[in-house]
């Protein structure tokens, strides 16, 4: 199994990729992991990257897919899991050329899809505490007491990217930016659309059903 996972801030990406890793025995290939690990390396490409991150500048498809290479001649038979990449059609065609030279394309890509009302409510609903950094929600992660950290009783606040006006320029950028790449794959013949508008547990249910029918 070589998956590519795909979707929106908030679809819970991570969480479920760290389920099918332990669930089938892949390894998770989180790019924003794998470029936080290289930048604390002392070697020339931890040095670019590091300059880049620094500048504040994304980290070009070259340099990310030489990481990704180098991670994965290393896996011998093991199947992955991508997590944040490929993100634009330029990147997963660098992607597919990069896989297909080791033999080992992608057998299926994975679009975590959210309601947009629902993804509104998860960013809208999210509280942070200034103090300790723990993030809660209103619905899904409430504190002990309403707008009270639970580890030092600071008073929690709402981060300037989950105010309302913010988080819907942020979710159409998002569709606006990931449409021609799900066509891309779709035309592939590799997507397969997970309704991600449920819970955690729900949404796993669903992923697993369906990979465990193709393992057999
Ligand atoms: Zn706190």
């Amino acid at each position: 199994m070589r998956l590519a996972l795909l979707g929106p801030p908030g679809a819970g990406k991570g969480t479920q990729a760290s389920r099918i890793c332990e669930a089938f025995g892949l390894l998770h290939l989180s790019s924003g992991d794998l470029l936080r690990a290289e930048k604390l390396k002392n070697t020339p490409v931890g040095k670019k990257i590091r300059d880049y991150i620094d500048n504040g500048r994304f980290v070009p498809d070259e340099l990310m897919i030489g990481i990704m290479r180098s991670k994965l001649v290393s896996l011998v038979r093991q199947g992955f899991v991508l997590d944040g990449f490929p993100r634009t059609v330029s990147q997963a065609k660098s992607l597919s050329d990069m896989l297909d030279a080791l033999n080992r394309p992608l057998t299926q890509v994975i679009n975590l899809a959210v309601d947009p009302a629902v993804l509104t409510r998860r960013f809208e609903g999210r509280r942070v505490c200034p103090v300790c950094l723990s993030v809660y929600h209103v619905d899904l992660m409430p504190p002990q007491q309403n707008g009270i950290c639970d580890v030092d009783g600071a008073e929690l606040v709402i981060r300037p990217d989950d105010m309302p006006a913010v988080v819907q320029t942020r979710i159409e950028t998002y569709h606006q930016t990931i449409r021609p790449l799900l066509a891309y794959y779709r035309d592939a013949g590799l997507l397969w659309d997970v309704d991600a508008s449920g819970t955690v547990d729900e949404v796993w249910l669903a992923i697993d059903a369906r990979l465990a029918g193709q393992e057999v």
